[in-house]
């Protein structure tokens, strides 16, 4: 006998593909796009509404009912509902885990709904005043924070500083600070400051085609080389929807924006522009969230997971260096933000720029078929001129650090010229490795088949694939000898071997390790600009977006292992890496010259990415994947399992083979070890499934996913299924 109850139906965020009903009194209807608290086994959990179906298989008896009903209106609206429950359905990933990594986390935790008032803190006349002892430095320092941002500190910025709460409140019993609330009105006037630049020709008709198009879904990719100009296309694409009282959210990558361009953005506007970043606090970001939803915010810039806010009026989307990486999440809800922005403007009627020097396979294949507009500016704007390239075959040459002879006299010729250099090395710490002179024992990770890292500052071993950090021995633990030796190149190294090469030049070093401290970026790139560095040594933090008039050559000292990859995606990346890093180059009046030194000059990859251009070379890209069926021409899925043996991922995977190979839409390849098979403690198994479309992968794992989380070899590894994967390993 079917259960007729008042059934809800709830996703819950656990690991189980799969919905749970439950039963409600008549009194205390939930809404779908709200929460309700739930019994799940022994404990309660926040559960998300999605549909009152008329009948449930679970017994009357055994029907649970909800504990509460949390939010009495809809949370999530219509349009981030379906974005959602599509988002969960396209990456086969369970629902209720989908809500929760979309939500903020309060509202996970079943917190209201409702926005905190926030505070500043602002300077009185006694403050103002007042003069602290001489060693109060802390007091004098507030005090001068204060007096340089009009007298106010914000509550929210006071993370990015050394000072808490607790110190301004001591400020404010001495009678020098006065908390008070910010007030935040619907429909506060935006203020629009004019640019002074006059568009060039292509920026002037890129702009007409996305004016033509601002309220109809239509996507365009923004395809201008490194300094064209697409900044300036995106803040007069914002104008215009600012303008109608819409919305714009902008998708950056995991690095962020700079600050430069974050300063450009705040000159331009003067409206609530909310970042979404890593540094923020839960409420802060259930505030940012609700501003959103309730039209308080005009702009969203934020990483990946921005793309879940909810808009009151959202007029347009921008994915700024649309080929990033980034966007796609790399593990759990294994998302890519950029597709899912795609689906986003079309759902919601409403254009998307996506922005790129050098975009993705899959946004070129998109324009070759008609579903993307390519807007072109193939002109560095602001006069500047497209740098120069030259290879530097090293083969024989003595390399000091990685630096060769004539590397090292040109970077004089352009430091003499008064200009900066950029070292480019995409690789953190002192070496990658140490070894033993005696017995050749290398600093291997105990739980990674790879090497640790050598940070010599941090005087650590580091594993940059499971994060174990240990000391640097003295001596080698398995012969007990002293001489240990880094072994290999990285940009701690590097910077010391600079330093030494140009002992009177200014060095700095950009990457994880240096940039760690709150505004370290920002104080870097602010010396760069005032020309207070010549020599930046960098990983590739340092390729994307940044704007250094002065910085006329970029060194790239080892592109070797870029060159030769299993992955297919090498080259494409290896172009998109170099051509990003080479756009610093010459970005002012003086001419940039890029430098690449390899041991394979005429590697066909740098001959042709400097002989043709990227849109050239990316056409030969597509071409190959074209005949290897490979994407963006098809469809792939990555099964990835791990244990404490190899034996059992390998097992569940072969029974998930032979599943699999049921179906003559797909091929399946493997089960075969990861590249990388031991991984923070664990071994690891892949089994890479492949379609000729995305409907038809989609199919066949809709009919089989629920069989592959039953089966009992499932019970003993821990595994996840990657739609569209970006890495293999
Ligand atoms: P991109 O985003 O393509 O790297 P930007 O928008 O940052 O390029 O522009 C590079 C530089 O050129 C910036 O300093 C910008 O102010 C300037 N610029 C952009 N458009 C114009 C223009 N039409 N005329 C003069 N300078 C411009
Ligand atoms: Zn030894
Ligand atoms: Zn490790």
């Amino acid at each position: 006998m079917p259960n007729k109850k008042l059934i809800v139906r709830i996703a819950i965020p656990v690991p189980l593909r799969r919905t749970f009903d439950y039963c409600y009194p008549a009194a205390a209807k939930p809404v779908i796009g709200g929460r309700v608290l739930v019994p799940f086994g022994r404990q309660q959990l926040v559960g998300y509404v999605l549909d009152f179906p008329e009948e449930t298989a679970i017994e009357s008896g055994k029907l649970k009912s909800i504990v509460k009903v949390i939010d009495s209106q809809a949370l999530i609206d219509q349009a981030l509902f379906t974005l959602i429950r599509w988002s969960a359905s396209y990456y086969q990933h369970p629902i209720g885990e989908v809500f929760s990594s979309c939500l903020p986390t309060l509202l996970n935790k079943g917190e209201p709904a409702s926005l905190t008032p926030e505070y500043y803190w602002h300077i009185t006349e006694q403050g103002i005043q007042a003069k602290p002892a001489k060693n109060a430095h802390k007091q004098q320092q507030i005090l001068q924070l204060a007096k340089t941002h009009d007298g106010i500190i914000e509550s929210q910025s006071l993370q990015a500083t050394a000072f808490s709460q607790a110190d301004l409140k001591k400020l404010a019993e001495k009678g020098w600070f006065e908390r008070k609330a910010k007030t935040e009105e619907s429909g506060a006037k935006i203020k629009i400051n004019p640019s002074s630049l006059t568009l060039n020709k292509e920026q002037h008709s890129a702009l007409a085609r996305i004016y033509a198009a601002k309220d109809q879904f239509k996507a365009f990719l923004l395809d201008g080389v490194t300094a064209s100009g697409k900044t300036e296309v995106y803040l007069r694409a914002i104008e215009q929807q600012l303008t109608a009282d819409r919305q714009v959210l902008m998708l950056v990558p995991e690095i962020g924006l700079t600050p430069q361009t974050l300063r450009r953005f705040e000159q331009r506007f003067d409206c609530p522009i909310a970042m979404l970043h890593s540094g923020m606090t839960d409420k802060q970001r259930l505030n940012q969230w609700l501003k959103a939803k309730q039209g308080l915010t005009s702009i969203v810039i934020g990483t990946r997971s921005a793309l879940f806010t909810p808009f009151k009026n959202l007029g347009l989307i921008i994915i700024d260096e649309e080929h990033d990486l980034s966007f796609k999440q790399q593990e759990g809800f294994r998302y890519s933000a950029r597709d899912l922005a795609l689906f986003r403007a079309n759902q919601l009627d409403i254009p998307i720029l996506l922005g790129s020097a050098t975009p993705a396979m899959e946004s070129q294949l998109n324009v070759a078929q008609g579903k993307f507009e390519r807007l072109q500016l193939t002109q560095r704007a602001a006069d500047a001129k497209p740098p120069h390239y030259k290879i530097f075959d090293v083969r024989q040459r003595h390399l000091n650090q990685g630096i060769s002879e004539p590397l090292q006299q040109l970077m004089q010729q352009h430091l003499d010229n008064g200009n900066q250099c950029l070292v480019f090395l995409n690789r953190r710490g002192f070496a990658p490795s140490l070894l033993c002179h005696d017995c050749g024992w290398l600093a291997e990770c105990n739980r990674c088949d790879r090497n640790m890292t050598l940070h010599q500052q941090q005087k650590r071993l580091h594993c940059h694939h499971c994060d174990r950090q240990v000391f640097i021995p003295k001596q080698c633990p398995s012969c007990q000898s002293e001489q240990l030796l880094p072994i290999g190149l990285g940009t701690e190294r590097l910077e010391e071997a600079l330093q030494q090469m140009f002992p009177s030049q200014v060095i700095a070093r950009v990457d994880r390790d240096s940039t760690r401290k709150k505004d370290a970026m920002k104080e870097i790139v602010a010396q760069l600009n005032r020309g207070d560095i010549d020599i930046v040594v960098g990983t590739q933090m340092l390729a994307k977006g940044h704007h250094f008039p002065k910085l006329t050559l970029v060194a790239v000292i080892d592109v070797d292992g870029c060159l030769f990859s299993a992955d297919y995606r090498a080259t494409e990346r290896t172009a998109q890496l170099l051509t990003q890093v080479a756009g610093r180059a010459g970005r002012g009046q003086d001419k940039g010259e890029v430098v690449i030194q390899s041991h394979h000059p005429d590697h066909p990859l740098l001959v042709n990415l400097f002989t043709q251009n990227y849109q050239q070379l990316s056409e030969q890209i597509l071409q190959e994947r074209q005949a290897a069926q490979l994407p963006p021409y098809s469809a792939q899925a990555l099964l990835r399992a791990n244990a404490n043996q190899l034996e059992k991922p390998m097992a569940f995977l072969q029974q998930v083979a032979n599943l699999l190979n049921q179906y003559s839409q797909i091929s399946v390849f493997g089960p075969y070890p990861a590249p990388m098979i031991k991984r923070a403690g664990k071994m690891r198994g892949q089994l890479l499934l492949q379609a000729a479309s995305k409907k038809e992968l989609q199919q066949v794992l809709n009919a089989c996913l629920e069989t592959v989380e039953n089966l009992k070899t499932a019970k003993s590894v821990r595994w996840s299924i990657d739609i569209d994967p970006q890495e293999v390993f």
